[in-house]
């Protein structure tokens, strides 16, 4: 009989599966990691972040917790609701976490925990791994009797978090059994023990499937965007690490030697309440060749990042940029800021370049415009490096170790083979 907690499998509707991606990391990839989902195929996980999408989160959870699924691990997903106060509240704690000042009022404490107080007498959570995504909803683990593993998923850039901030966060941090960051650099002092995982994309999703001219034409004519020049490129949620404002004033230094359109895409995430004052802020610089847009549409994304001449990321913090992993997928010749995950994600000169400063960005954009071959090896040196480190059957493999590791500990396994 179905399992009454199971939708009934649609013929007419398909999921991604570990199989779809045979062609991209070999037969025996695969079979390892579904040998390794069979092994815990009881297993009931939940994901629990604070937004639905826009942002980084929202868009591997999307994909992850279907490819799991596929896989047949039931992963669920919950997402947290807050009040505006809470969300600015905790938008500040993000920014504190990548190096801002801020200013831990008990004003601020109580509006945090109050909120994850609230969430966590309206979510019963009866889970055998609980995996908790980001500051926004971290003290829900206090309201709950914990007999499974709980793991703190950490996505910021925590090269330097604001110490008065991490002293009040690291008590709830040290509640849970694992935690883990994007990079090895951005370890702590805790008592829980550390792991590293760094994220990844869906080659099958609307942001990265594979388009053709026709298609990448007509979503690009849908919001009016010329393609006579060529195109300079960022994607970004409206946030001020992404320094959009050093991005335009990138590519007006660059237009100075060639000719070049700027397209800057945004979106505003439900979680973050500042982003219409940063894109508002950019408005004012719009013109013919200065585009901004501020739309939630993935496929856009996608067309843009295929037909840039040059992508751009240029964060000052990034926990870890998917964006670039995403136009590096493309092919596409990017150029990241020199922080955080990017510096991981590209190596300078081979597979893409790194930058710190505008004049430096400037410089590489009119390289790149000038030196289309050099553009072309770039792109496919980043396709290659994207195919054999950051696709998602990667990050589903990571995250089955991690849950097995709990094996013993919680009794993950009923059947022999635990
Ligand atoms: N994104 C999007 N539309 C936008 C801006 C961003 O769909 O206008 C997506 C983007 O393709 C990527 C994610 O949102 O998948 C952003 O992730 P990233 O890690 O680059 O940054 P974050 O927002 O998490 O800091």
């Amino acid at each position: 009989m179905a399992d009454p907690a199971s939708p009934a499998a649609d013929p007419a509707l398909t999921l991604t599966s570990l199989e779809d991606y045979r062609a991209l990391i070999g037969e025996q990839a695969v079979e390892r990691i579904l040998a390794k989902a069979e092994r815990l195929h009881d297993v009931h996980v939940l994901n629990v972040n604070s937004t639905y999408y826009g942002g980084g989160v929202a868009e591997i959870l999307a994909s992850l917790t279907l490819l799991m699924n596929a896989a047949g691990i039931k992963t669920g997903w919950r997402v947290i609701q807050g009040r505006p106060d809470f969300f600015s509240v905790t938008k500040k704690m993000h920014n504190a976490l990548q190096g801002a000042d801020i200013e831990m009022t008990d004003l601020k404490t109580q509006i945090y925990e109050e909120v994850a107080y609230e969430n966590s007498v309206r979510n019963h959570i009866d889970h055998d791994v609980v995996i908790v995504h980001d500051p926004q909803p971290l003290p829900l683990i206090r309201h709950y009797r914990r007999r499974a593993p709980w793991i703190w998923r950490c996505h910021v850039d925590m090269s330097r978090p604001n110490p008065g901030l991490w002293s009040y966060l690291s008590p709830f941090v040290e509640e849970y059994d694992a935690v883990v960051f994007s990079l090895p650099e951005y370890a702590q002092k805790l008592t829980t023990p550390q792991r590293f995982i760094t994220p990844a994309i869906n080659p099958f999703s609307t942001t990265n499937k594979a388009l053709s001219d026709s298609e990448i034409d007509e979503r690009l004519s849908r919001y009016g965007i010329p393609t006579d020049l060529p195109l300079v490129v960022q994607v970004s949620r409206f946030d001020k690490w992404k320094d959009p404002h050093g991005v335009i004033d990138a590519v007006k230094l660059a237009r100075t030697q060639v000719d070049c359109r700027l397209v800057l895409v945004g979106n505003v995430a439900t979680d973050d309440p500042e982003g219409q004052e940063v894109f508002a802020s950019l408005c004012d610089c719009a013109d013919d060749r200065i585009i901004i847009l501020s739309v939630q549409d993935s496929a856009l994304v996608n067309a843009l990042q295929r037909r840039a001449a040059v992508v751009l990321q240029k964060s000052i913090r990034e926990g870890f940029g998917l964006t670039v992993t995403e136009a590096m997928w493309k092919g596409a010749a990017v150029i990241g800021g020199r922080a955080g995950g990017i510096r991981r994600q590209i190596e300078d000169g081979v597979n893409g370049f790194l930058v710190g400063s505008i004049e430096e960005a400037a410089d590489r954009i009119v390289l790149l415009l000038k030196d289309r071959e050099l553009a072309k090896r770039l792109g496919d040196a980043a396709q290659e490096s994207v195919r054999r480190h950051f696709l998602m059957s990667r990050l589903m493999e990571e995250w089955l170790d991690l849950i097995g590791s709990f094996r013993t500990e919680f009794h993950l396994l009923s059947g022999a083979s635990a």
